[in-house]
């Protein structure tokens, strides 16, 4: 499903030049990156494939109306670069994350958004990967006392990003907030520590036997995730 665009949706992007996104430009016209709406940030995920509407199938085996791929909308720097400082701006506005020494990130997911977070924050940005199915730090280091975000772009259950904090915490360092692009978990990913999440984005799934698509006849489409 996640199909990359011909050279011709590419010129229509924008993409020898001008930036394609409404959003994007409006917060480089204004020279701030900041305060998007979720209006603006839902818009930003049509235009950019990142959520799609129709008839889908799950991973999980459930049917929804709608489907979410965040690569599509990270594939877009300026796009990255605005939604995650519009992020950084949500946690900034509530006091958060007071000095920090790094932003940290979950591969492979979480490094495009842990980047420009750390752009935002001007901060480095470091990333943990999986080793025998656990997550470590291969290349960088995290020292004792140092005060981290951990930052991540969707959180459906939250594994990952706990994993990552228990990773800064038991380096001696402090994880001073969670900052996200979306979070799917209905409410229901907790941290100990502060979350900031841009968008909300609940999936409405029905089991097949109840689908309401599936018997107003509309095809089922199984996309890559
Ligand atoms: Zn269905």
């Amino acid at each position: 499903m996640t199909e990359f665009p011909t050279s011709r949706d590419l010129a229509a992007l924008g993409g020898s030049g001008g930036l394609a996104f409404p959003a994007v430009q409006a917060g480089w016209r204004s020279g701030k990156l900041l305060g998007m709406s979720s209006d603006e940030v839902l818009q930003l995920l049509v235009d950019t494939g990142a959520l799609l509407e129709g008839h889908f199938e799950l991973r999980s085996g459930l049917h929804s109306d709608r489907f979410f791929q965040c690569a599509n909308v990270l594939r877009y720097p300026r796009a990255a670069e605005q939604l995650c400082a519009a992020a950084v701006a949500k946690a900034r506005a509530a006091g958060a994350p007071g000095r920090i020494d790094a932003v940290i990130s979950p591969a492979l997911g979480g490094i495009i958004v842990g980047h420009e977070v750390a752009r935002a924050l001007e901060v480095p940005s470091i990333f943990a990967e999986k080793d025998n199915g656990a997550l470590v730090l291969r290349r960088f280091s995290i020292e004792p006392g140092q005060r981290l975000v951990v930052a991540e772009d969707v959180v459906t259950r939250g594994g990952r990003v706990q994993e990552t904090i228990d990773l800064v915490t038991g380096s001696g360092a402090e994880v001073a907030a969670v900052i996200l692009l979306v979070d799917r978990s209905g409410g229901k990913a907790r941290f100990d520590v502060p979350a900031f999440s841009l968008l909300q984005l609940e999936p409405v799934t029905w089991a097949p036997a109840d689908c309401p698509l599936c018997r107003q006849g509309i095809p089922l489409v199984h996309p890559g995730s």
